[in-house]
């Protein structure tokens, strides 16, 4: 009879245990883009090879500091030039990795008025935050910086496919395309809809903190990451909140950790494309909830450049999309301040 109760005891635990975690969760992590990526999904199976080759297949369009990337063989290209790309037999042109970021970038640099624009790279370089290299400016030239701003046009950027064929031209001379404040987005979304045609149905991507989460983590619970306090010397891992995503992406853009200092003056990487000025104003982190993670990546670095209170005007005119802002108040107080939807996301302390 003991042996029966103790039977019932350990059927009953395992029962238990198999209900709330049938299988196992892996983690599949590396380096990409500058960054970390760690993507953590409920299988048997672990994927680290086909993600690990899908960022590199995506840098191998989109990356600046890649040379022979298609993107930099563009920023070489002549006016007038025609760069060709032959996808080969039975490929989606228009899905592949470039194409689907400038069709992206072009529907998001129209949705911010300009504020998102992918042809900041001269400016970018100009700056010291680009493939050029880190290089501090010392002594600025708005000259120059004038000049450059001529060079931030979409409209001179000219693609197209035919067929397996992929075209692409610029109209004037020197113009360059920077993917990075939307790149990092498209990638979380490559991964996490990679795993859902795989049969996954819980997972958490993450590439630098922007995330997109579907399903439950190990515990039951929905995938929640945290939004860095944006003080210069604030610890790496200090929290100023945590963010839950019920099958959404968030992406985080912050002047606070990626500048530089002259003579007092402090310059970031997030260049205003009206002035060609990096944007520097009260708003200091900005943290986009919305159903991918591309969208919620380039109107991060849009929010950055708009400023309060337009980005949450801005953000509060978008359907299925919220934002949480952080800004210095007139006494120099962190101060935080949401969307009206956003409150569904805010994890409450525990
Ligand atoms: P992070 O790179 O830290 O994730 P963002 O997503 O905000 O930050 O991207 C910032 C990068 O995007 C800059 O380093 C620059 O290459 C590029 N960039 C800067 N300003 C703009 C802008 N107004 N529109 C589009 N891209 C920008
Ligand atoms: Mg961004």
């Amino acid at each position: 009879m003991r042996h029966f109760f103790l039977y019932c005891f350990l059927i009953g635990l395992v029962a238990c245990v198999s209900r709330e975690n049938p299988q196992p969760y892996q983690i599949s992590q590396g380096e990409t883009m500058g960054t970390y990526y760690r993507v953590t999904y409920r299988g048997t199976d672990t994927f680290d090879r086909q993600l690990d080759s899908l960022l590199i297949a995506a840098n191998e369009e989109l990356s600046t500091y890649i040379p022979q990337s298609v993107i930099s063989r563009f920023n070489r290209l002549s006016a007038g030039d025609t760069l060709v790309i032959d996808y080969g037999e039975g490929v989606d042109v228009e899905v592949r990795h470039l194409y689907a970021n400038l069709d992206a970038s072009t529907f998001i640099h129209t949705l911010t008025d300009g504020a998102f624009n992918p042809c900041v790279m001269p400016l970018v370089n100009y700056w010291g935050f680009g493939y050029t290299g880190r290089e501090p400016v010392t002594q600025v030239d708005s000259v120059r910086v004038d000049s450059l701003l001529g060079l931030v046009d979409l409209s001179s950027v000219k693609y197209w496919n035919e067929g397996r064929f992929f075209f692409m031209t610029k109209e004037k001379p020197g113009v360059e395309l920077d993917m990075s404040a939307i790149a990092k987005g498209y990638a979380v979304d490559l991964l996490a809809e990679w795993l859902e045609d795989n049969g996954v149905g819980d997972y958490l991507v993450d590439i630098g903190g922007e995330a997109r989460g579907l399903g439950v983590n190990a515990k039951g619970r929905v995938w929640s990451t945290g939004v860095n306090t944006p003080e210069e010397d604030a610890a790496l891992d200090a929290l100023f909140a945590v963010i839950e995503l019920p099958d959404k992406a968030v992406a985080t853009s912050g002047n606070y950790r990626n500048f530089y200092e002259v003579d007092g003056q402090k310059f970031s990487h997030t260049i205003n494309p009206k002035t060609g000025f990096p944007e520097r104003n009260r708003l200091l982190s900005v943290s986009i909830v919305a159903g991918d993670c591309m969208t919620a990546d380039a109107l991060a670095t849009a929010c950055m450049v708009k400023g309060m209170p337009e980005a949450l005007h801005f953000i509060e005119e978008q359907d299925s999309v919220e934002g949480y802002f952080i800004f210095s108040d007139d006494t120099g107080n962190l101060t935080p301040e949401y969307s009206s939807g956003f409150s569904t996301y805010l994890k409450s302390e525990e």
